[in-house]
């Protein structure tokens, strides 16, 4: 409530702010929520929560009066199409060289995102976070995170023979007959619900095409998971359609937040302030180096580190497609769930998923999204002029990101006599090197902060999510900054409390 004052207040409630809450309140103190997005608990007047991904209505954007897929092309159409303006779930934040794709709502990114759990081998580690030490990681808190999660794997004789996973055997395949090894990928969704949707026995999500714009069964997002064990400890409320505005220094080492609250068109129905004597920023790579960037810039928080706005990275993130002969079909049922990848990092700089194009109908294609080693780092500035935070990304930079993949998929090509496919992201386009899933970076651990995530200028304000990871993990980022919340949580309740 307006004029409260709260021992810690949490900015955003992804998997930083998530870990943050639950193990702050086990410690014993209470903890505020501020998520700008909704709550995602109550149905609406089709009896669903979230809308499909082949169905898009006003809850699948946030404020935007037209979807924007990232694939968003078929057969060279587009299929992009008039919606209501709506606090709506998926993100698709508009940079000048780049379009961030990020969730909103309670359980942040967790509610849109595929749901694969990775975690990076241990021979990459250093190259992630090179300050952290691999061995507290490995042996505490990657399993911590992983358990915190849900963390599970497809079974594997199930994979061999269910409809949904055709396209993706197609595309172990291909990888082996090239030479490449096949990995299964790890994913919080609950295997043993989508053997009830493929028997028939359950309402369908992943066999429905359910992901982009959320999961109505199935998927364990945050709201399952850690955001369940917080509430369940009674210390812990949560604000949904507020956002963060501001926060200063107030008097006796607290400091001043200010929150807007917003109605579900993206108006600002009333602004409010709270005093919490400790504030963590949980909104995301880019919501939190935004909010830290213009706060240094316009003498909120002047004592903010150079370093600020620093270090951002895509994670090498490129989408593209292969036709496939007409003897390979990948099957009109695809589970929309991701359960396996093409391991390429230590030869070619590429860990490529194979991604599902759950359309209903037999494409003939493969599709991947390629996590890549590209070197690329961008920087968040305040711009006066319009009163805005930029990123100084540029489309160029995704060309390491192609060369990576195509160590790849111009080897598959090769070997099964196959094209790449030119009508998924334009008119003979093949790449989709105009976006990201995975931001990273901005408030990079050890620079921006110091190496659990304090921001020292500061006593009481600390950066806890995906800003704090130096622009890649080499696999999909959330099981690293899970783990990397649960370890700077720990150090900071046994030290700063
Ligand atoms: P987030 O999860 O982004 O949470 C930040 C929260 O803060 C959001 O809810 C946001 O609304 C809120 N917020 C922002 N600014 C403010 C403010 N000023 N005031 C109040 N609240 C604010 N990763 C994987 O590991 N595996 C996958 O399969 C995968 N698939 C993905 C698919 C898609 C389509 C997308 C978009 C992402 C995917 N990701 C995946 C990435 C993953 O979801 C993110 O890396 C992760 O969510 C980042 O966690 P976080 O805690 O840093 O922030």
């Amino acid at each position: 409530a307006d004029g409260a004052h709260v021992p810690a207040l949490v900015i955003g409630t992804g998997y930083g702010g998530s870990v943050a809450a639950l193990r702050l309140a086990q410690a014993g103190v209470d903890v505020h929520m501020i998520e700008m997005g909704m709550a995602w608990d109550t149905p609406s007047s089709d009896g669903k929560i979230f809308c499909n991904t082949l169905q898009p209505d006003n809850r699948s954007y946030w404020l935007r009066t037209r979807t924007k897929a990232p694939l968003n092309y078929f057969l060279g159409f587009p299929i992009d199409r008039d919606i209501t303006r709506y606090t709506g779930v998926l993100d698709a934040e508009e940079f000048s060289g780049i379009t961030v794709y990020q969730g909103r709502g309670v359980g942040g990114g967790s509610l849109v995102n595929g749901g694969m759990a990775v975690t990076p081998k241990r021979e990459n580690f250093a190259a992630i976070l090179p300050s952290v030490n691999p061995a507290e990681m490995y042996d505490t808190y990657y399993p911590r995170a992983n358990s915190g999660l849900g963390v599970g794997t497809v079974d594997p004789a199930w994979f061999d023979s269910t409809d949904c996973y055709q396209y993706a055997r197609v595309g172990r395949k291909h990888a082996q007959r090239s030479g490449f090894p096949f990995t299964f990928v790890p994913d919080v969704y609950d295997w043993d619900y989508m053997k009830q949707e493929a028997a028939g026995t359950v309402t369908k999500s992943a066999l429905a095409g359910e992901i982009l714009y959320g999961n109505n069964y199935g998927k364990k997002s945050l709201q399952k998971t850690y955001l369940a064990r917080a509430a369940a400890t009674g210390r812990v409320t949560v604000s949904p359609l507020h956002r963060v505005a501001s926060v200063v220094p107030a008097s006796g080492g607290a400091y001043t937040v200010t929150i807007e609250q917003l109605n579900t068109s993206g108006d600002t129905t009333a602004t409010k302030t709270v005093t919490a004597d400790r504030v963590f920023f949980a909104a995301g790579s880019v919501g939190t180096s935004k909010l830290l960037v213009r706060l240094k810039a316009t003498g909120a928080l002047p004592n903010l580190n150079g370093e600020i706005g620093k270090g951002w990275g895509d994670n090498g993130n490129v989408m593209c497609g292969r036709a496939n002969h007409l003897w390979d079909p990948t099957g009109s049922l695809q589970s929309s769930i991701p359960c396996s990848g093409i391991d390429n990092w230590a030869a070619g700089g590429a860990f490529a998923e194979i991604a599902p194009l759950p359309t209903g109908i037999e494409t003939f294609a493969s599709f991947y999204l390629s996590i890549t080693k590209n070197p690329n780092r961008a920087q968040f500035t305040w711009n006066a002029a319009t009163g805005k935070v930029e990123l100084n990304w540029q489309t160029a930079w995704k060309q390491p990101a192609i060369d990576m993949a195509k160590t790849i998929f111009d080897k598959i090509n090769a070997k099964e006599g196959t094209i790449y496919r030119t009508d998924l992201f334009g008119l003979y386009k093949i790449w989709g090197d105009h976006l990201t899933y995975h931001p990273l970076g901005g408030a990079v651990l050890n620079k921006a902060t110091d190496n659990y995530g304090r921001l020292t200028a500061y006593p009481g304000l600390y950066v806890i999510d995906g800003a704090l990871i130096p622009g890649n993990t080499s696999v999909n980022p959330f099981v690293t900054i899970t783990a990397l919340a649960e370890r700077n949580i720990e150090k900071i309740i046994a030290t700063d409390l």
